[in-house]
This record gives structure tokens, sequence and C-alpha cells, in this order.
């Protein structure tokens, strides 16, 4: 009987990168929670850690506080997350300079959703920037920043065809966009496939699958749904039960997410987007698994 091959996740010589998203928090009790959150993974040296922006621009000065604090009062490299929705190319421009202005070198530039909410039309701004190509562009007219953007494994809802979801990101790239993060998803086969489309457009920046824990699998669920992400039968039998068990949950999530992860390492992917829901603890146990430990906090510069 041949022995199995050694696999990457158990090896431990590949040097995994990981990078964290928080949202910025509305009360003062969430608020706790997020920097709870935040001082628990630092150590974990993460390559960033992202603040989302709410949807049609709601949370414009929450994301703008939560990135400039991240900036002064850890060592942590913050990207902040900007969108176009509702908002003319003056105002955006004007939130880009006061990034520019705190310190922050990294945008995650996205279009956004229609402000009627997922699945009713788009329309942009009249005088906004009209898709996320143009704001990246409009971007790296006003400062020298990093620029991730999204990606779709499973396509984008709006779009017709994977392929035509690969025309965009290659606009996007050629825009300036050095990195993409993916939209989640259940079905590490989603995210390989996609790779190989990906390589095969000679599309060579780094795609970051974006990787949630189950915290709440009803929420998951539903928000999955709205987002074109496919939620596999078999997941739903993991979570079947347990809707009054939050400890049986937790450790199914946590199981969940390892097994995803460490097939990933399998298939030879070194960097992991994690979307945190703010909270640190499946997280940081995922983080262990793969081999990442604790390293001594450095001061801010
Ligand atoms: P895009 O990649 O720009 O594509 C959107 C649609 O526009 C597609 O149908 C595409 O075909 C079309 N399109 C794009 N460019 C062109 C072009 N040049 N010409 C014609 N059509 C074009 N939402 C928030 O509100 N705040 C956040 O902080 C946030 N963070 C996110 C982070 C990640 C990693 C991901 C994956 C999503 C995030 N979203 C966020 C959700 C995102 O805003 C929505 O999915 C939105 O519907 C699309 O924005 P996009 O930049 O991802 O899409």
């Amino acid at each position: 009987m041949n022995a199995d091959p050694v696999r990457l996740s158990r090896s431990g010589h590949s040097a995994i990168g990981v990078s964290f998203e928080f949202f910025p928090p509305k009360t003062e009790e969430m608020e706790t929670a997020l920097w709870e959150a935040v001082n628990r993974l630092a150590p974990l040296a993460p390559r960033f850690v992202s603040v989302t922006y709410g949807a049609g621009g709601t949370t414009r000065e929450r994301t703008h506080n939560t990135v400039a604090r991240i900036v002064r009062d850890t060592a942590i490299k913050p990207a902040a997350h900007l969108t176009c929705v509702a908002a003319s190319r003056n105002e955006v421009d004007d939130v880009i300079r006061s990034y520019w202005s705190a310190g922050v070198r990294h945008i995650v530039a996205l279009r956004g959703d229609p402000q009627g909410g997922i699945g009713t039309a788009f329309s942009a701004h009249p005088e906004g920037y009209q898709t996320s190509t143009a704001l990246i562009e409009g971007i790296r007219k006003i400062g020298d920043f990093e620029v991730s953007v999204s990606a779709y494994p499973e396509k984008h809802p709006e779009t017709a065809t994977l392929d035509d979801d690969l025309d965009v990101l290659q606009a996007k790239v050629d825009a300036g966009a050095t990195r993409a993060i993916t939209q989640f998803f259940f079905e590490n086969d989603h995210y390989l496939r996609f790779m190989d489309k990906v390589r095969a457009r000679g599309i060579n920046i780094p795609i970051l699958p974006g990787i949630v824990p189950v915290q709440n699998f009803k929420q998951t669920a539903s928000f999955a749904r709205k987002t074109g992400a496919s939620v596999p039968q078999w997941l739903a039998d993991r979570f079947e039960g347990l809707d009054d068990d939050p400890a049986t949950r937790r450790l199914i999530a946590a199981s969940v997410a390892a097994e995803q992860v460490l097939d990933l390492v399998d298939h030879g992917v070194t960097d992991f987007h994690f979307y945190t829901m703010n909270r640190a603890d499946l997280v940081y146990a995922i983080c262990h698994l793969l081999g990442l430990r604790p390293q001594p906090v450095k001061e801010s510069a």
C-alpha cells in the first residue's frame, strides 16, 4: 500500500498570510467588541485588516474613524473599503483625500450595491463614479494607493456570465487594482475553478479567498442567497437542529471553516481573507490551525 503523500496543510512549510475584515461599529458596545477583536487578532500579524463601507455610504464617518484609529493605535496596515454609491465624484474624492491625510495607503474599491437593495437595478449618482473601474482610476489619480477589488467565484448576481465577470476583473486590473478578495464560498471547487479561468486569462494579481466562519447559519445562508453564493445541502445538514445550541454550533462552525482552509492549503493556497463579523475567537482558532502564532506586537510608528 502506498503511503499518503504528505499534506501541505500538515507539513507546515508554507508561509501563510492572512487578512481580516471588520465592519464599523454602530454603538459603544459594538465598538468595544470590535477593538477586543482587533487586539486579539493583531498579534497574528495580518498582512492588512480592512474596514467595510456601509451600503449607500451610510458609514462614511464610522469607517473613516475606525480606519484612522487603526493607523493611530496599532501597527497593522488598514485598508478602507469605498463604494461609488450615492455620492458625487467630488464627495468621493474628498473621502479618498481624507484617507491619504490620515495615513491610509490601501483602499478596497467597489461599485457598491444598488440603493434599493440587492436585486434592484443599480443606478449611479449622476455626478458620481459610474463603475468600480472608474473609481479605481480616480483613486490612483489622487494618491499612490494600493487598490484591492472584489472577485466573484460564482459570478456577481448582476453579471450574465462568469466570462463577463472576468472581463470586469481584467478591466479593474488594467485600471490599477493589484489584489482581489473573493466573495465568500463554501465549495472550494468554485474558487479553484475560478482561479484556473483567471490565470488562463493572464490575470496574475493575488486573489485572496474570502472565508466566512458561519457564526449564524440562517443569517449567513440568507446573505449568501442575496449575493449569489451557493449554500450546499451538506452545510445546511451540518447545522441542522442546532438553532438552540450555540455551543455546538460554534464547534461545527470552527470545524467547517478549518476543513475549508486546510483543503485550500492542500491545493497550494497560502493567503486567506477572513470575514470576521467583528468576532475574533473562531478566526483566531482557524489561524492557529493554519500555523500562525502570536508575534510580539510592534509599537505603531
Ligand atoms: P463590480 O466588480 O464593479 O461589478 C458590479 C457589476 O457592474 C457587475 O454586474 C459588472 O458586470 C458591472 N460592471 C463593472 N464594471 C463595469 C464596466 N466598466 N462597464 C459595465 N459594467 C460594469 N459593499 C458595500 O456596500 N460596502 C463594502 O464595504 C463592501 N465590501 C465588499 C468586499 C468584498 C471583498 C466583496 C466581494 C464585496 C463587497 N461589497 C461591499 C459588496 C459589493 O459592493 C457588491 O457586490 C456590489 O453589488 C458590486 O460591487 P463590486 O465592486 O464588487 O462590483
